[in-house]
Order: structure tokens, then sequence, then C-alpha cells
């Protein structure tokens, strides 16, 4: 029997385990969503184009609206890709570690996946990319960037290379690609098999609306919309997107806010006994060198600070994920290693 997607949630005081904001979105973007509440037709199908969202969202890339598709999370994203092109008798084709949910939605619609490795330092390597590629011909080819969980960005050498080499799509999941120096957004083009995926829940502080979105070639977006299923994303949800597009400026100082933070708790874990990954994401992942990774876990939960315990996923032995919180809360996650670890 198949094992589902977990990230095991515990009451606690300090959450820093699923790559959330810390921080709530501007109160303004609550009001204006609240009166828009009152707008909406309620006995009416939402507009199933999600048209003025993806308006929007075209506007802030500088593509054409028939670019965007729209989806209830970069989950269901990259699960209508994975429907659309994928499938039995298809492989799909990922580099671990990486985001499991690539390979879990390759599975659950029947496709074989083709796993390959990372080199020793995780990041990816050409020529493991090359022999996956020879070997497998994957309908879909996923890169992560930055990597979740490793934190660590393709360059865009790495991505146009990989790009020469795929013979199907290649899908580059930039869910915390605002926390990066560079975006694969800019290689989209009408030419290019290319697919970048993107979500609302980080930056944005809207993981409770369940809203991503992918920005691709116009022909593959209208292969998805033949496959997504009518309606999928109510009317609320498109209202909360277009809302949150007038909060730029605000989000982007969130970003700068944790990007800024993360530099601090990075500085401080590598004056600790631990092995700690360069990264450009809003989470840091790391490896106590002297003590088991995962007694190490349980005694920052004994002291109610909640992390990613990746120790089981490949590669990963011993390695903690943390993501960047408020001060407060990384202040209480670091008291609480240095406890674990003296
Ligand atoms: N891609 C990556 C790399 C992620 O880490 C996540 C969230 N864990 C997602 C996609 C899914 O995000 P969401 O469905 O909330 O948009």
């Amino acid at each position: 029997m198949r094992e589902g997607y977990h990230s095991p949630q515990v009451d606690v005081e300090v959450r820093l385990n699923t790559n959330e904001s810390p921080f709530a979105p501007p109160a303004a973007f609550v009001d204006a969503l609240a009166a828009e509440v009152g707008r909406i037709d309620w006995h009416r199908y939402p507009d199933r184009a999600a048209w003025d969202l993806r308006v929007r969202l075209a506007e802030l890339h500088g593509v054409a609206p028939e670019q965007v598709f729209v989806a209830n999370g970069s989950n269901e994203v990259l699960q209508v890709l994975s429907l659309t092109y994928a499938g039995p008798g298809r492989s799909v084709a990922v580099f671990e570690p990486t985001y499991a949910m690539h390979a879990q939605i390759a599975k659950i619609v029947g496709s074989e996946v083709a796993e390959g490795g990372r080199a020793a330092d995780l990041s990816l390597d050409l020529d493991e990319v090359r022999r996956v590629v020879a070997e497998h011909q994957p309908a879909i080819t996923y890169v992560c960037s930055p990597n979740n969980p490793t934190g660590m960005v393709e360059t865009e050498e790495t991505v146009r290379e990989v790009l020469g080499l795929v013979p199907g799509l290649l899908v580059v999941d930039e869910a915390y690609a605002q926390f990066a120096p560079w975006s694969a957004l800019s290689l989209v083009d009408e030419d290019t098999p290319l697919v970048v995926t993107r979500t609302f829940s980080k930056t944005w502080s809207m993981a409770a609306a369940r809203l991503g979105y992918l920005v691709a070639p116009t022909w593959v977006v209208a292969e998805l919309e033949k496959v997504v299923l009518p309606y999928h994303l109510d009317s609320l949800k498109q209202a909360a997107g277009r809302i949150a597009l007038d909060f730029v400026g605000e989000m982007e100082q969130r970003v700068s806010t944790l990007v800024e933070e993360r530099g601090r708790v990075v500085a401080e874990l590598v004056d600790l006994p631990v092995e700690v990954w360069p990264s450009s994401a809003n989470f840091v992942l790391f490896r106590p060198i002297a003590r088991d990774g995962d007694a190490v876990w349980q005694a920052l939960l004994d002291e109610s600070v909640l992390v990613r315990n990746c120790s089981s996923w490949p590669g990963l032995d011993g390695c903690l994920r943390i993501t960047i919180g408020t001060t407060d809360e990384d202040d209480r996650f670091l008291a609480a290693l240095r406890k674990a670890l003296a």
C-alpha cells in the first residue's frame, strides 16, 4: 500500500516545520477581501477561466494571461501537469533529495518515476541528469529551485543546460523563488518546453487560501485547461489572489525581512557543531555533526520547537530543516538547539 505525504503537526509554541510565512497578510488585505465577500454572486459558478486573476498575474510577470494557469495551491498545479503530460507508460524524472510531492503525484497518476541522485554537496549533477534523461526519456523533468529541502538555487546556466537535454517538459518548481536571486521565469517563451510553478503560500502569507499558478507557453496552458475540473477555482479564492496583488510592496517587505533573518540564523548556525547548506529560500537545512538527527529533533520538540525531520529522506541522514520564523521564534529555536547540542 502507498504511503501518503505527511508533515506531522504537533501542538507546539514554535512551529517552524512547513515553510509558511510567520507573518499574517496586511490587515488592509483582509479588510478588502471581507468587503469582496459581499460582492460575490454566491449563487453562480465562478469564472471558469479565472481570467481577471490571470490578467493580474500576467501583468506582474510581463507575460500573456494565456500563459498563466491557476489552481488550488501549486500542489494542484503540479497534479494537473502530471494528469496532462504524465501517466501510465510515461516517466517523470526527479533528482533526490527534492520536494516529495513531485514523485508522489507522478506515482499516483500511474507514471514511472525516474529517480536520479545529486552531487555530494546536494547540488544538481548535470551528468546524472544526462544519464536519467537518456535512460528514461521523461515526459516531465522536475527541477526545484530553490530546492526543498536543501534551499539551493539552480543557476540560469544549469536550467538552460537541462532544457537542452530533456525530451519533454521541464518543470521548474519555484515555490520559494522570491527569496532567491534569480528566476527561470525569464526563460519562458512560446518555443521552449519550460513551465515555472509558483505559490501564494509562502511569500504572500496565504497558505490558508490554497492558491498557486504556473507560467508556461500558451499551448501547455491550453492542454491543462482541458484536463482540470470545471470551476476548480472558487470565486473567493480568485478574489483573494487579485486583491493580494495590490500588496506587492508589503509582500516584498516581508521577503526582505525574512532574507535578512535567514542571514542571522545561518550566521548563528555556522558557529555550532552542525553542517549547514547555503539557502536561497525561507528555510535552512542542517545536520548536527556529533548527535543523531532524530534525537536533536526530539530535544527541540521537548522545548516546544517543531522543525522538519528530514532524516529519512534520500541522502539526508541526520538532517533537519528549519523554516525562518520571527526573530523571537528563531531565538527560541537557536536556544533550544544550543541546549540540545551541549
Ligand atoms: N513546491 C514546493 C517545492 C513546496 O515546498 C511546496 C510546499 N511545501 C509546494 C510546492 C506546495 O505548495 P502549495 O500547494 O501550498 O502551493
